[in-house]
């Protein structure tokens, strides 16, 4: 098995020559495939998933698309039903084949599947919900998409039939927005998607706490390919994203990778420091001309006014600067470097 060097995960991420140090792009002939399966109270559903994943590996190592060592990882998510003891159960009913990582705590969905990305061994990890919503057809095309060269492959859902005209058209103004505010997202790509062993050592250097994975996966680059299908319904049990939950995702989402909203905001203090000039001016005209105004009615509308204009633009302008002390925090790789040519190792330090 080859294993591409991965970057050593201890590395600090201020020497970006570590984070981008090429790696020879190797592409084993028969990976190890590991699938991350994150689980939150997903009793009805494991043991089917389990089923199903194990049959498609058995059917891609018989055709060599994938290697020994795959396997299956499951991720429980803090679960308060029987689904640790059934993960328990399955990896002793199939040793090497499949595993299992509890979290201390319910962490989210997020935060489960990189725990689960960051934990887990093989050359190709693909990342799928426990409730098998998302085609398993496509696999075999995602790892094509692999062995030709791609450290990711992103799952897209063509047509979103299985979803209610709610979460449909939320969905579509949820995509919209993050485009308009500057981020990169692949439409109606959630998380089901395929990763290098190379793309994910480089996912892990993003330190933040305020995941949104499919926004960060977008910032790696690299070759990628998509695949498209169809999504079901869940096999059993119920969803554990409720409205809310998806808020909270979204919202993740915007303010994790935009400050356009500060910039708004200073917008808007502008727009009122304008309007309020404006004002004054014809406040001070009706004042000095018109001997009926109403007297103190000037001094005090001009204050408010301008008072009103400077207070939006001073936070506009502390927004500014937030949002930089915002971006720097972060602490992201600020390049990547895919593949050099002519460079010793020594040159690159
Ligand atoms: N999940 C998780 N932790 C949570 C919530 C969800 O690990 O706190 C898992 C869940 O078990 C499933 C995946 O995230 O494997 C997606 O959740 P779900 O299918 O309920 O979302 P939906 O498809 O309804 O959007
Ligand atoms: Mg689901």
């Amino acid at each position: 098995m080859t294993v591409p060097d991965p970057v050593p995960v201890s590395t600090p991420v201020s020497t970006p020559a570590s984070v981008s140090g090429p790696v020879a792009v190797v592409v084993p002939e028969r990976p190890a495939v590991t699938f991350v399966v994150p689980c939150h109270n997903e009793e009805p559903v494991v043991e089917g998933t389990a089923r199903a994943l194990l049959a498609l590996i058995a059917q891609q190592r018989e055709i060599g698309r994938c290697g020994p060592a795959s396997l299956v990882l499951f991720v429980d998510d803090g679960s308060t039903d029987r689904t640790w003891a059934l993960i328990e159960q399955l990896t002793r009913d199939h040793p090497g084949r499949i595993a299992g990582l509890s979290l201390s705590r319910n962490v989210g969905h997020q935060h489960a599947l990189l725990a689960g990305l960051s934990t887990a061994p093989g050359d190709v990890l693909i990342s799928i919900d426990a409730d098998l919503q998302d085609d398993l057809t496509v696999i075999p095309q995602m790892l094509d998409y692999y062995q030709q060269g791609h450290d990711i492959v992103y799952g897209v859902r063509a047509q979103r039939a299985s979803d209610t005209r709610l979460k449909r058209m939320t969905a579509a103004g949820f995509y919209r927005l993050m485009r308009r505010l500057g981020v990169d997202v692949i439409d109606n790509h959630a998380d089901y998607r395929l990763m290098s062993r190379r793309a994910v050592e480089i996912l892990r250097e993003f330190g933040e706490v305020n995941l949104f994975l499919r926004g960060l996966v977008r910032l790696i680059g690299l070759r990628s390919a998509q695949v498209f299908y169809d999504r079901g319904e869940r096999t059993a049990g119920t969803t554990k994203y409720p409205m809310s939950r998806m808020l909270a995702l979204a919202l993740d989402g915007i303010t994790s990778f935009s400050a356009v909203p500060l910039r708004l905001i200073s917008m808007l203090g502008l727009l009122t420091s304008l309007f309020a000039l404006a004002v004054s001016i014809w406040v001070l005209v009706v004042a000095l001309t018109k001997p009926s105004a109403v007297p103190g009615w000037a001094s005090t509308v001009l204050p408010i006014t301008f008072i009103g204009g400077v207070q939006i633009l001073s936070i506009g302008v502390l927004g500014e600067y937030i949002g930089k002390i915002y971006m720097e925090t972060k602490h992201r790789p600020r390049f990547i470097v895919d593949r050099a040519v002519g460079l010793s190792d020594e040159g690159l330090q």
